[in-house]
Protein backbone atom coordinates (compact mmCIF):
# COMPACT_ATOMS: atom_id res chain seq x y z
CA UNK A 1 0.00 0.00 0.00
CA UNK A 2 0.80 3.49 -0.27
CA UNK A 3 -0.87 6.29 1.86
CA UNK A 4 -1.08 9.69 -0.58
CA UNK A 5 -1.31 12.16 2.33
CA UNK A 6 -3.67 15.05 1.12
CA UNK A 7 -2.61 16.95 -1.71
CA UNK A 8 -2.63 20.56 -2.75
CA UNK A 9 -5.67 22.02 -4.00
CA UNK A 10 -5.59 25.21 -7.10
CA UNK A 11 -8.21 27.59 -8.46
CA UNK A 12 -9.10 25.86 -11.78
CA UNK A 13 -7.46 27.96 -14.54
CA UNK A 14 -9.88 31.18 -15.99
CA UNK A 15 -9.53 29.95 -19.32
CA UNK A 16 -11.47 27.07 -18.75
CA UNK A 17 -13.64 27.48 -16.29
CA UNK A 18 -16.44 30.78 -15.43
CA UNK A 19 -16.67 32.06 -11.56
CA UNK A 20 -14.15 30.23 -8.85
CA UNK A 21 -13.33 26.71 -9.09
CA UNK A 22 -10.89 24.48 -6.87
CA UNK A 23 -9.41 20.93 -8.17
CA UNK A 24 -7.84 18.45 -5.99
CA UNK A 25 -5.78 16.09 -7.80
CA UNK A 26 -6.60 12.79 -6.13
CA UNK A 27 -4.90 9.74 -8.42
CA UNK A 28 -2.79 10.21 -11.58
CA UNK A 29 -2.08 6.60 -13.08
CA UNK A 30 0.71 5.55 -14.44
CA UNK A 31 1.23 3.24 -17.04
CA UNK A 32 -0.37 0.84 -17.40
CA UNK A 33 -2.70 2.83 -15.12
CA UNK A 34 -4.95 5.45 -17.13
CA UNK A 35 -6.78 6.65 -13.96
CA UNK A 36 -7.09 9.68 -12.86
CA UNK A 37 -9.43 11.42 -10.52
CA UNK A 38 -9.64 14.72 -9.24
CA UNK A 39 -12.00 16.33 -6.82
CA UNK A 40 -13.46 19.43 -7.99
CA UNK A 41 -15.31 22.17 -6.21
CA UNK A 42 -17.74 25.00 -8.07
CA UNK A 43 -18.54 27.81 -5.84
CA UNK A 44 -22.54 29.15 -6.73
CA UNK A 45 -22.90 30.27 -10.39
CA UNK A 46 -19.45 28.92 -11.34
CA UNK A 47 -19.09 26.49 -14.35
CA UNK A 48 -16.82 24.69 -16.99
CA UNK A 49 -16.28 25.95 -20.52
CA UNK A 50 -17.89 23.32 -23.08
CA UNK A 51 -15.26 20.67 -23.62
CA UNK A 52 -15.12 16.24 -24.55
CA UNK A 53 -13.73 13.20 -22.75
CA UNK A 54 -11.73 11.63 -25.51
CA UNK A 55 -12.46 8.23 -23.21
CA UNK A 56 -14.95 9.61 -21.29
CA UNK A 57 -15.75 10.97 -17.57
CA UNK A 58 -17.76 9.77 -14.84
CA UNK A 59 -18.92 12.23 -12.37
CA UNK A 60 -19.74 11.72 -8.58
CA UNK A 61 -21.33 14.53 -6.90
CA UNK A 62 -20.24 14.61 -3.25
CA UNK A 63 -22.32 17.69 -2.58
CA UNK A 64 -24.58 20.26 -3.30
CA UNK A 65 -26.55 20.57 -6.56
CA UNK A 66 -25.39 20.78 -9.92
CA UNK A 67 -25.94 21.19 -13.43
CA UNK A 68 -24.04 18.99 -16.57
CA UNK A 69 -25.78 20.21 -20.12
CA UNK A 70 -25.16 18.99 -23.74
CA UNK A 71 -24.94 20.09 -27.06
CA UNK A 72 -29.45 19.14 -27.34
CA UNK A 73 -30.22 21.71 -24.95
CA UNK A 74 -30.42 18.40 -22.22
CA UNK A 75 -29.50 19.84 -18.94
CA UNK A 76 -29.52 17.54 -16.09
CA UNK A 77 -29.42 18.54 -12.60
CA UNK A 78 -27.35 16.29 -10.32
CA UNK A 79 -27.34 16.49 -6.25
CA UNK A 80 -25.38 14.98 -3.77
CA UNK A 81 -24.93 11.46 -4.50
CA UNK A 82 -25.84 11.31 -7.89
CA UNK A 83 -23.09 9.55 -10.54
CA UNK A 84 -23.46 10.61 -14.08
CA UNK A 85 -21.53 8.98 -17.00
CA UNK A 86 -20.52 11.56 -19.85
CA UNK A 87 -19.46 9.19 -23.39
CA UNK A 88 -16.52 9.71 -25.05
CA UNK A 89 -16.69 12.76 -26.82
CA UNK A 90 -19.78 14.03 -26.30
CA UNK A 91 -19.67 17.68 -25.77
CA UNK A 92 -20.84 19.18 -22.66
CA UNK A 93 -20.17 21.65 -19.27
CA UNK A 94 -20.52 20.74 -15.95
CA UNK A 95 -20.80 23.48 -12.70
CA UNK A 96 -22.81 24.90 -9.98
CA UNK A 97 -26.28 25.57 -9.96
CA UNK A 98 -26.72 29.26 -9.76
CA UNK A 99 -27.08 29.65 -5.57
CA UNK A 100 -25.38 26.54 -4.27
CA UNK A 101 -22.11 24.80 -4.18
CA UNK A 102 -21.45 21.50 -5.84
CA UNK A 103 -18.63 19.70 -5.53
CA UNK A 104 -17.79 16.34 -7.36
CA UNK A 105 -15.31 13.54 -8.12
CA UNK A 106 -14.43 13.72 -11.61
CA UNK A 107 -13.10 10.10 -12.47
CA UNK A 108 -11.55 9.57 -16.06
CA UNK A 109 -9.49 7.42 -18.18
CA UNK A 110 -6.33 9.05 -20.27
CA UNK A 111 -6.05 8.19 -23.69
CA UNK A 112 -3.88 4.82 -24.96
CA UNK A 113 -2.07 6.81 -26.93
CA UNK A 114 -1.06 9.24 -24.34
CA UNK A 115 -2.68 12.58 -25.83
CA UNK A 116 -4.54 14.93 -24.14
CA UNK A 117 -7.63 13.09 -22.79
CA UNK A 118 -9.89 16.54 -22.72
CA UNK A 119 -10.34 19.08 -25.46
CA UNK A 120 -11.55 22.16 -23.81
CA UNK A 121 -13.73 24.73 -26.12
CA UNK A 122 -16.12 27.70 -24.94
CA UNK A 123 -17.29 29.09 -22.34
CA UNK A 124 -20.87 28.71 -21.28
CA UNK A 125 -22.30 32.42 -21.37
CA UNK A 126 -24.47 34.18 -18.86
CA UNK A 127 -27.40 33.87 -21.32
CA UNK A 128 -27.22 29.92 -21.61
CA UNK A 129 -26.33 29.04 -17.94
CA UNK A 130 -29.09 30.93 -16.76
CA UNK A 131 -31.35 29.64 -18.94
CA UNK A 132 -29.82 25.95 -17.93
CA UNK A 133 -31.07 27.10 -14.07
CA UNK A 134 -34.52 27.27 -15.36
CA UNK A 135 -34.32 23.53 -16.21
MN1 LIG B 1 -16.41 16.83 -18.27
Amino acid sequence: MELKPVGPTAQAPAQRFTGDVYLTMIYDGQDPSRMNVSLVRFTPGARSNWHRHAVGQTLHVTEGVGLVGTRDGQVVRVRAGDTLICPPDEEHWHGAAANTFMSHFSILEKRSDGGDPTTWLEPVDDEAYDTANQK
